[in-house]
């Protein structure tokens, strides 16, 4: 009942001789899963232009509509330049960018509001996790920044442990497992058995070919968000035919 997703984060990579990549990754898109790519902003319209069934979506978004926030884009903004998703909270935001819960609440009922489906990320540190906080840590984010409201249609939550980002590291498929269990008895005890269980979740963390079909088995996997494996088709499409091989 959850249709399967592959999501790929360009981060701060890529110029418009990159879209080449996303024209080879539509290749491997066959539509009985869904498959996503988030490059910079410059690069939306661009991506539109090429990706056929490839979902496009933004990176982050500013939780106004418009005004005085110089540098900023605004969810109505990529919901006009052709992006259906926006990506909120990721870790290097919540980082580089000091975004609280409070901020990634706003900036979901932002997205709401411009018809977009909010990726919201959330994760434990390698403090965190060696702590045996990791639950009470992805609990309090979860309740935090995840606005009322949330269905299946506007939401999907990655999970992404701080410490597997870029790092090669993975966590084992039972910690994967055992968080994304507990993130599903979170939302359905929050909005219902219903919406609790139609809301897909996502792996993120050094996610890529080798590894993808023992992440894409374990319970309540719907999917990866992938960073660097999802730079070019060489490295993504392995992943996508990973994700379609585990329906
Ligand atoms: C990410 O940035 O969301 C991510 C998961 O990165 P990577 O796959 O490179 O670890």
């Amino acid at each position: 009942m959850r249709r399967k997703l592959a999501a790929g984060n360009w981060k701060m990579n890529g110029t418009t001789a990159a879209l080449a990549e996303i024209k080879a990754m539509t290749e491997e898109v066959t539509g009985d899963i869904d498959v996503l790519i988030c490059p910079p902003s410059p690069l939306i319209t661009g991506a539109k232009s090429v990706s056929g069934d490839i979902a496009i979506g933004g990176q982050d978004c500013h939780a106004k509509p418009s005004g005085a926030h110089t540098g900023d884009i605004s969810a109505a903004m990529l919901a006009d330049v052709g992006a259906s998703h926006v990506i909120l909270g990721h870790s290097e935001r919540r980082a580089d960018h000091d975004e609280q819960d409070d901020d990634v609440r706003a900036k979901t009922i932002a997205a709401w509001e411009a018809d977009l489906i909010a990726v919201v990320c959330v994760g434990e540190t390698l403090a965190e996790r060696e702590a045996q906080n990791t639950l009470d840590i992805i609990g309090g984010q979860l309740a935090g920044s995840i606005p009322d409201g949330a269905t299946g249609l506007n939401l999907v939550v990655a999970y992404e442990p701080v410490w597997a980002i870029g790092t090669g590291k993975v966590p084992t498929t039972d910690q994967i497992g055992e968080v994304h269990d507990f993130i599903r008895a979170k939302l359905e005890r929050r909005f219902g058995a219903g919406v609790g269980r139609s809301v897909r979740l996502l792996y993120g963390g050094s996610v890529k070919a080798s590894n993808a079909d023992e992440i894409f088995a374990v319970s309540n996997v719907d999917g990866a968000l992938v960073g660097g494996a999802s730079l070019t088709a060489a490295d993504f499409n392995p992943i996508i035919k990973a994700l379609n091989a585990s329906l």
